[in-house]
Parts: C-alpha cells; structure tokens; sequence
C-alpha cells in the first residue's frame, strides 16, 4: 500500500516512511492511497477471529510491504502478551451501558494497545537495520507512559518524553518517571500538553537537526497506531452481533476517534461516532456548528484530552476535502492563524458521521457518582465524559470507548465519590519509587540541546 501526504498528494510513500517518519517533510500527514473496503461477505469471515488473528488481519492490509503476514502474526501475539485480558479488550455491561474497556495493557490506558505493537513494530525494523532511533514525543499523560513501557530496555532506541510540567496525574507521571532503563529520558516542561506538542513538531521540522538524530514519532498522529486501534472496532461490532453500531469516543487528538471513522470507510457498519470533549471543546463546536477557533487550554480532571489543536482532525479535512491536498493545506494555513471555520456543504458531511457533546468538570462528577452510586462502578473521568456526552445527546444505544482504568485518576474519583480504584498490584511500586525527570523551560532550543546532549 502506498501513501500520499495530506498537504502534497503529488509524492508517495511507503509504509516503512510513514511509520519511522510520522510526519510528512511538508508538515502534512501521511493517508493511504487507497483503502480496502471490506464487502460484506469478507467482514463475515472476520468474525469468528480472536483478537491478535483479527488483528492480523486487518494491520497486514496497510503494512503488506513492510512485514510479511507471519510475522507481523507473531509480532502481534508478542505485544498483546502482555495484557490482562486474554483477549486485549473486553466488553462490559453497566447497567444500559456497553463499556468497551480499553485499559487492560501495562500502563492502563488505551493508548497500550497500539503503542506495545509499534515498540515490536521498531524492534523489527532495526533488526534489520543498522541504525540508531531517538523517538520523541509529547504527552498530555498516557501516551508518555505507553510509549516508555513499549520503548524501555529496546536496544538501538532513546525515548524522550515530553510531559507539561505539574499539569498531569501524578499516578500518571509516576507510571512514567520511575523506569529505570537507560534509554528512557522524561522531561517535565513548564508549559501546558500543547507547547509541548509544539516544541516537538518545531524539532520535526528542523529537518537537519532531525536528521541529525534519527529522530522518530510516536504520537497519535502516526499511522501505524491508528490502524492498530481501527482493530478495536471492529472486534467489538463482532462480538455485539447488531446490524450497526455507533460508539462514543473520548477525545482530545482525534486519534481514537478516527480509528472509528477509518473502520467505518473500509465497511465496517457503524451508524454514529460520538466526539466527546471535555472544557476543551473546540472538536465540539467544530463538529456541531463549524467553529474550528482554539482558545486558551484549560486544565480539567480529564488531562488526557487538554488538548485545543487536535492533529489528525487534519486527516478528516482531508477526506471531506475528497483528498483536495491543496485544500487541506490552505485549511491548516487557516487553522494555524486561528481564523478557520468549516463551510456548510463541509459540515453537512462531516454531520452524516459524527455527532459531538461535551461535558465541563461538574458534569463529568456528576457522571462518575451517578454510575457509581445506581452500578457501583469507578469510572475514569475520559471514559465519564464519553457517557456524558451520549446521554446529553440521549444516544443511548452506543458503545462506550472506556480508555482508561479508574486508579490511574484518584484525585477525581475522590473529587466525586469519595472513593478511589487501587493500582493493580503489579503497578502498586511506582507509589514510593523515586521519580527521574528534568524539568525545562517552554523553549524549543533548550529541548533540542537536552536532547542532543543525551542521544
Ligand atoms: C489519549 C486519551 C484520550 C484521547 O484520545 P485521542 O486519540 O487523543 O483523541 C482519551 N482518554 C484517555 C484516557 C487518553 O489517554
């Protein structure tokens, strides 16, 4: 399969760039050429699949050139081995409500499940390259501990984290800065998640710095962990056995969410996908009435999706743009003066697929005490606002995206309830280890330097 930048379509791509690069040289990101859209004869012959064979399936139709089908099978069974659940994801009933439970992985967020296959997907690569790679990546919490368990101990690999400094949980930065391993660096920046973003987009676009170090992404915009989590939808429809099903989705980069769109391109049968924002609600009011204009970001008890300017929405604009790459790059022109609104003709379409809500800090509490007090169930603040949205919308039929395991946001679910999830007990150590960061000022060249210094 070939791919095409958003901004550029002129120029293709292999797998092996789009995953090792992340980002395209002009800043755009990377779309496939073409997908494979599934008849329905073929979607019926997936559903009888365990996880890492439907896995397989559907990961081998984007990556054909780059791995073969046996080993990309083997590499898979490999990264979900590490997993609670047997079959990576579960499916759970409370009360009306399907909860699709994502956090079963390592670091007990969703984001697990894509980043433990891209670590495998990195070590297949320089088995059979003779190279050294410094990934680097920003995170509002989760991503940054998925991405150093995926990472640690690999060899020929650095992992440099950007977190914004005393803006995360602190079971989420203890998770992350109590590694050990020599190839993982934490650096606490004093800024918020989109200045930490920003400085390592700006590192990209250097490009002789990043050349300089073989530098890698691992953030929600890079391909590889989108098509790992387009698996999860597609499981999960199998195993509800309905004529369609829709989903809400908490969100903050649009990652997740358009995991669920992809899926639904290649044929999947879903009705509705649910954008559900916290304060931030800027995909909120772009989707229901086209205001794409960022505002300050605020900090709410759901910091994984503190987040204004969500990348892969570039990787929607594309598509309702039908693939118009001068379009999009005009687009992000706008969206980078802040000055960007959604036409009509544009909204209209983007409206057939998604619907959005979101919820402020009260309603999130309130959701988190009301399940909890009528299914005495704990649930995360993400995976709270993701059922607050589809009950303002009164979607009630829908599949909830659970993203994250309730421990790893105490603060909140004492906030609400009084009352906190424990750490699984493989994880209770990260409480009295001694943390590792450093913390730097919100300037890019002071990161470069810190960075060079290290690799
Ligand atoms: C990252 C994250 C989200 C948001 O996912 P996106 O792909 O960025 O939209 C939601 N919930 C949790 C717990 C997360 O870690």
């Amino acid at each position: 399969m070939k791919y095409v930048s958003t901004r550029d379509n002129s120029k293709e791509y292999s797998f092996e760039d789009v995953f090792i690069k992340g980002l395209a040289d002009d800043g755009g990101l990377y779309v496939p050429v073409s997908l494979k859209k599934y008849s329905a004869e073929e979607l019926l012959e997936f559903k009888n699949l365990n996880y890492n064979e439907l896995s397989t399936e559907i990961i081998n139709q984007f990556s054909l050139d780059f791995i073969s089908k046996e080993e990309l099978s083997s590499l898979i069974k490999k990264s979900y081995s590490t997993f609670r659940e047997k079959e990576v994801v579960k499916i759970s009933n409370v009360g009306e409500l399907k909860l699709l439970e994502l956090f079963h992985g390592p670091t007990l967020a969703f984001k697990d499940i894509a980043m433990q296959f891209i670590g495998n997907l990195y070590e297949y690569y320089l088995s059979k390259n003779d190279k050294k790679i410094n990934i680097v990546v920003a995170t509002s919490g989760d991503t940054g501990a998925a991405a150093i368990d995926a990472i640690k101990g690999k060899s020929n690999l650095n992992i440099f984290v950007l977190h914004p400094n005393n803006r995360i949980s602190s079971v989420q930065r203890k998770i992350m800065t109590t590694v050990e391993e020599k190839n993982v660096f934490n650096i606490a920046i004093d800024g918020n998640f989109d200045d930490c973003q920003n400085i390592v987009k700006q590192m990209f676009s250097d490009l002789e710095y990043s050349k300089s170090i073989n530098m890698s992404g691992v953030n929600s915009i890079n391909w590889a962990r989108i098509i790992a989590q387009t698996v999860y939808y597609f499981y999960s429809y199998f195993k509800l056995d309905k004529k369609t099903v829709s989903f809400s989705v908490p969100t903050g980069n649009f990652g997740d969410v358009f995991a669920g769109y992809l899926a639904k391109k290649m044929g999947l049968q879903i009705d509705k996908l649910i954008v559900a924002t916290n304060e931030n609600d800027i995909l909120h009011r772009a989707i229901s009435k086209g205001d794409y204009v960022s505002k300050e970001v605020r900090e709410t008890i759901s910091p994984s999706m503190d987040i204004q300017l969500a990348s892969n929405f570039e990787r929607l604009i594309y598509y309702i743009n039908n693939s118009d790459s001068p379009k999009t790059a005009n687009a992000m022109k706008k969206i980078k003066q802040n000055t960007y609104q959604i036409d009509k003709p544009s909204l209209e379409i983007i409206q057939k697929d998604f619907l959005s809500e979101s919820c402020n800090e009260q309603e999130t509490l309130d959701i988190i005490k009301k399940i909890y007090e009528e299914n005495n169930i704990i649930l995360d603040p993400h995976t709270a606002v993701g059922v607050g949205a589809a009950n303002k919308l009164s979607f009630n039929d829908c599949v909830i995206l659970s993203t994250a395991h309730p421990c790893k946001f105490p603060d909140a679910t004492n906030n609400a309830i009084n009352k906190h999830e424990k750490l699984p007990d493989e994880l209770q150590y990260v409480l009295d280890k001694d943390e590792n960061f450093q913390v730097l000022n919100n300037n890019t060249e002071e990161v470069k330097n810190f960075v060079k210094s290290k690799v």
